[in-house]
Parts: C-alpha cells; sequence; structure tokens
C-alpha cells in the first residue's frame, strides 16, 4: 500500500497522521500522477466524512483600523500607513451585513476584529444579531487573545466557537510569542466553545515542515474546523511584493490536510477558494466582507468578488451538497 492510501486508511481508523507521514505526502511532486491520486482520496474522504456536505463561513471584518501588532502580512498594520481613515461598523451596519449571509444560507457568521477589539462590545453586537435575525446559523468569533473564564462567558452568550490561530512563523512575521497565541487556543480547547483555525498565511517559502508543524498544533488543539489560507501580498505591507502561493499548491496542502487530522478536525476550509481545492477535500469555503487584512481598501461587498451565490455555485460544481446547518 503506498502513502496515500495509508493515509487514508488511517483518517477513516480516526488516526492523525505523524509529522513524517505528513510531510511526505507534502513532498509528492506537483501534477505527478501521485498528486491526483492525492487529491482523489482526499475528495472521496471529505465525501465519507463529511457525509458529503459543504458550507459558507460567512465573516464581516467589524473594524477597518490601525493595529498596533504590525503582523507582517496584514493590512492592519499601523506602521504600514495603509489605512487613512478608520472605519468602525456599528451595530446596524453589521446586522444588515449578516442579514444576507443567513438569509442566503451561511451556517458561520464570524465576526473578525483587531486585536484590541472589546469584548463586551462583541457580545452585545452577537445577542442583537440573534434577537434581529432568526435561524439556526453560528456565530463565531475571530479577535484578540482569551482566557477560560471569557471563552465560557462567550458560550453562555451564544457564540458558538472561535477562530485563532498561532500563525507559520509567529514570533518572526508576527510581534507575539507562540505561546500568547497557542494559549488562547487551549483556553478554547477547554472551554465550551468549539476551536476553528487554519495554517496560515501560506506563502511559497514555507516548508513542509513548517506546515506539518503548523497542522500538529492545531490538531493538538483539538481544533473541529482546520485548512489552509494563503498569504495574500498586500500592497504597502512588507510582503507586498512577494508571490501568491498557486491555487494548484494551495489545494494540494488541501488534499494532504484532510487525509491528516484522524477524527478531530471535521471539516477542511480553504481561502481563498477555487474549484480545485474543494475538489481536493476542502468542504468548507470563505464569504467576507467589510475590514479585511488580506486588502488595503475596506471591502463594501464581497472580497474577491466571491458573494454567496458564487459560492454555492462553486460547492454545486464541486459536488458536494449545499447546507445551511451541521
Ligand atoms: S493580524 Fe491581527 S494582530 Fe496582527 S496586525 Fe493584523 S489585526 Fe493586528
Amino acid at each position: 500500500m503506498n502513502i496515500i492510501q495509508e493515509a487514508k486508511e488511517k483518517v477513516l481508523k480516526g488516526i492523525a497522521l505523524t509529522e513524517k507521514e505528513i510531510i511526505e505526502l507534502l513532498e509528492i511532486p506537483l501534477g505527478s500522477k501521485e498528486d491526483q491520486e492525492l487529491r482523489k482520496t482526499a475528495r472521496e474522504v471529505a465525501k465519507i466524512k463529511t457525509n458529503n456536505t459543504a458550507y459558507i463561513w460567512s465573516a464581516i471584518g467589524a473594524d477597518y483600523a490601525s493595529c498596533p501588532m504590525n503582523c507582517k502580512f496584514c493590512s492592519f498594520g499601523e506602521d504600514w500607513k495603509i489605512i487613512k481613515k478608520s472605519v468602525r461598523y456599528s451595530t446596524k451596519e453589521i446586522i444588515e451585513k449578516a442579514k444576507y449571509f443567513v438569509e442566503n444560507g451561511a451556517r458561520f457568521i464570524v465576526l473578525r476584529t483587531t486585536e484590541f477589539y472589546s469584548i463586551p462590545k462583541l457580545l452585545k453586537i452577537a445577542k442583537k444579531m440573534r434577537q434581529e435575525i432568526p435561524g439556526d446559523y453560528e456565530i463565531v468569533l475571530n479577535t484578540g487573545e482569551l482566557d477560560m473564564t471569557i471563552s465560557n462567558l462567550m458560550y453562555e452568550e451564544g457564540i458558538s466557537g472561535i477562530y485563532h490561530a498561532c500563525r507559520i512563523r509567529e514570533g518572526i512575521d508576527t510581534p507575539f510569542e507562540i505561546d500568547v497565541r497557542r494559549n488562547t487556543m487551549k483556553n478554547v480547547q477547554r472551554s465550551k466553545l468549539d476551536l476553528i483555525s487554519l495554517v496560515e498565511p501560506i506563502a511559497e517559502e514555507h516548508t513542509n515542515e513548517e506546515l506539518a508543524r503548523n497542522f500538529l498544533n492545531i490538531v493538538d488543539c483539538g481544533a473541529i474546523i482546520s485548512g489552509a489560507m494563503a498569504r495574500i501580498p498586500v500592497k504597502g505591507t512588507p510582503y507586498g511584493n512577494a508571490k501568491l502561493i498557486s491555487e494548484s499548491r494551495l489545494a494540494q496542502i488541501i488534499a494532504v490536510l484532510r487525509l491528516s487530522g484522524g477524527d478531530i478536525v471535521k471539516d477542511i476550509c480553504v481561502h481563498p477558494v477555487s474549484l480545485e481545492a474543494l475538489q481536493s477535500g476542502a468542504n468548507v469555503m470563505v464569504v467576507e466582507t467589510g475590514a479585511i487584512p488580506r486588502d488595503e481598501k475596506l471591502e463594501e461587498e464581497n472580497w474577491n468578488n466571491i458573494d454567496m451565490k458564487k459560492a454555492r455555485e462553486l460547492i454545486e460544481e464541486a459536488n458536494y451538497t449545499f447546507k445551511s446547518q451541521k
């Protein structure tokens, strides 16, 4: 049996791969016969593990504002001076955007902020959202560092999960200590909330070892959704002139992650989406609006021209059943 079939057998038994096994899969040459087998196998596994269902992760960037943390890949870093005029959406504006996502079938409504946004304010917005928008959608927060008490309080207030990541080259491309980010992930894991965490932001220079280690930390922190996100070279940031990783390599990484997470990681998300990535085992895709760390401007519509209609079409084209609930 080759390594791809061994990985399939393991993931279907609920066993996560080792660092060495993940690296071996990531080393498969792009475009080779093995690569084709890898993608096909990952899609088969996605069908079995997800009951062939796919979901939309809708994200609303609540504050287009400078952030003192200056992560090198993020357009909000205050040192890059990209943001000339801050915009902080009102609760009403956020609810309007959330309505569009819920009415069009998003399972997740994600409120995303810069690092130091007020948590009580976020909870107030979430509460209002529940009052004004009926439906079984899940509210997820993507904000700064959290302890367990706050995480549990969030759960009591109707939040279902937290997006948090220990980014690739955390501490080098960001000023955070790795343990600070990891502690938040661990606090969420110990709380009643779900953790969602992607391997990100991926660029060409990142090694297979770095990708594998990053993913295994996510598995160790018990994330129920993982996946891969590319680093977008935003003009004016330190990586503004860097190359974007190819769609094909991102899709290959998706295929590897689909086979690597045992029974911890249930769903695999890709951002930015491509049909190739969905056909390689991703079953969650992102539609986002507002303040976006991957763009220098405020996005009043939907980033990258992916709206809910287009997202559903892509999901159907990849032969998944689109669902707005678990
Ligand atoms: S990635 Fe987050 S913490 Fe880093 S600069 Fe951007 S908003 Fe701030």
